[in-house]
């Protein structure tokens, strides 16, 4: 599972830079290294682009799991070493965007990716989107697979009856969700539960206003 990004445009990054000259990178070393867009290589690209536009990078390091928070030793190290930087900028998920928030209070922390969609990898390089965290989760009813994800129009009581040959109706060059699901089903000699109508979901517990929380247990 990796969290998929790609890299906003430079004009955008340096117009988010504002009046900040002296800026410090920060990578991550976990999926944007994979997916090429925040490990070392594009943490020095990132340098060079911003260094020909007229910006002193004070500093650039890759942190190995920017979404995670860093040891407290490690977090002093890092403030230390962004200390005269007027603005962060991160090239990872907004997750690490976010712990570097909190890591560098006083100046603004900017995002130099869009982060897209949490995937998995289905063939050699390919990532999928699986899941959207809707709260309510049906994957029980639907052999495994979302129907919130994978059918274009989110339909719970699918197929909406414009598949062809497997592929959805709204981009053909994707496979119709619903097709997806009737097949597992069948495999499973489940097709019974698909005649079952899904009531109308409950967003409420997907989006209230506000971010979701959750406190482990102890
Ligand atoms: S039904 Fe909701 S929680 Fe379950 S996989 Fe789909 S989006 Fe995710
Ligand atoms: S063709 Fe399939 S995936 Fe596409 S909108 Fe209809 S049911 Fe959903």
């Amino acid at each position: 599972m990796k969290s998929i990004t790609a890299t906003k445009p430079l004009e955008e990054i340096v117009d988010s830079l504002g009046k900040a000259r002296k800026v410090a990178l920060f990578g991550c070393g976990t999926c944007p290294a994979m997916m090429g867009t925040g490990g070392l290589e594009q943490v020095l690209e990132m340098r060079s682009n911003l260094e020909g536009k007229g910006f002193q990078v004070i500093h650039d390091e890759v942190i190995p799991v920017a979404c995670e928070m860093l040891p407290y030793e490690a977090k002093e190290e890092l403030v230390k070493r962004a200390r005269a930087a007027e603005a962060a900028l991160v090239l990872s998920c907004s997750l690490g965007v976010r712990q570097v928030c909190s890591y560098l209070e006083s100046i603004p922390v900017l995002p130099a990716l869009n982060t897209l969609f949490i995937g998995v990898e289905e063939e050699g390089g390919t990532f999928v989107e699986e899941c959207r965290q809707c709260g309510d989760c049906v994957l029980a009813r639907t052999g495994g697979i979302c129907p919130v994800t994978r059918c274009a129009k989110s339909l719970f009581n699918g197929p909406c009856g414009g598949s062809v040959q497997g592929k959805c109706e709204v981009d053909p060059s994707i496979p119709c969700g619903w097709q997806m699901i009737y097949d597992r089903m069948k495999a499973l000699g489940r097709l019974d539960m698909l005649m079952e109508i899904e009531p109308v979901k409950d967003w409420s517990v997907s989006w209230h206003g506000g971010p979701r929380t959750i406190k482990l247990p102890e």
